[in-house]
């Protein structure tokens, strides 16, 4: 009895693990990757990217939180030719195959090599998978991090830098030109409907009045906090239920132990 109540937290903590937080990608969906290319170069001569994985990455995130929603919704698909479309990306690929097994563990989706920490799995993409790093067609997503305030995001707790106005001007037109060639309003209602969606929600803050705020139509609900604040408490009361466990059954052993003192006292005390 004693055990199976101590397996019931482990089963949950087991089931709630299964259900949604290891957002890691399964080893399967890069079998056969390695096989199919040669994606190991050690002898090319390897080429300079000047195209900062950094930002790429968090002008993907914002495109990804705050835009991709917003399409998905209206079911558009976006063209090739839009900068924002995923192979324009050109770290995109490596990104899609960096696993994350565990809190200090990444690990190389293409040769399974594994990494403490991130960065040192993107210097391993740098260094032996650049082949995929072709930044000929200008597919460098961080280019566009002007127009999708990703200075915004890296600073927001940070203090603000001072507005300048060329710059603000500069950024409000690369992103009015995001919005006409992946939204052309000639391509149907939900094109229309996303190209005035795309000016609310990114380039109307590309100006140094105050009060425009980037984002204004919200982003992505995020799922994983909710996941996050529950695996914390389920964490806090572990210990707590193991605790009541413990003195309840050191109660059970005090009262079984009492009881086989008094037959024996008993005995002792018989007259012989
Ligand atoms: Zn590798």
């Amino acid at each position: 009895m004693g055990r199976a109540v101590t397996a019931i937290p482990f089963l949950l903590v087991a089931l709630f693990l299964s259900l949604g937080l290891p957002r890691c990608r399964s080893h399967q969906e890069f079998k056969g990757v390695a096989g199919t290319r040669t994606l190991l170069q050690e002898d090319t001569q390897k080429p300079e990217v000047h195209c900062s994985r950094e930002r790429s990455r968090i002008a993907w995130k914002i495109i990804e939180d705050y835009l991709m929603p917003f399409v998905e919704q209206e079911k558009y698909q976006i063209s090739n030719k839009c900068k924002l479309h995923h192979d324009n990306d050109m770290f995109r690929e490596q990104e899609q195959h960096k696993i994350h097994v565990e809190t200090n563990e990444w690990r190389c989706g293409f040769c399974k090599k594994s990494f403490r920490a991130e960065k040192f799995l993107d210097q391993h993409f740098d260094n032996r998978h650049y082949i995929l790093l072709n930044d000929s067609q200008g597919r460098c997503l961080a280019d566009l991090c002007g127009a999708l305030h990703c200075d915004q995001m890296v600073e927001s707790k940070r203090t603000k830098t001072k507005c300048n106005p060329a710059a603000a001007a500069r950024n409000h037109h690369l992103c009015e030109s995001l919005a006409n060639s992946c939204f052309p309003t000639n391509q149907g209602h939900s094109a229309s409907r996303l190209h005035e969606f795309f000016l609310r929600q990114f380039c109307d803050a590309h100006t140094c009045s105050a009060g425009k705020q980037p984002f204004s139509r919200g982003g992505k609900k995020q799922s994983s906090v909710f996941y996050l604040a529950v695996s914390i408490l389920i964490m806090m009361l572990l210990p707590l239920f193991y605790l009541i466990v413990y003195l309840y059954q050191r109660e059970m052993n005090k009262g079984i132990q009492v009881l086989k003192r008094i037959p024996k006292t008993g005995r002792k005390t018989k007259p012989s």
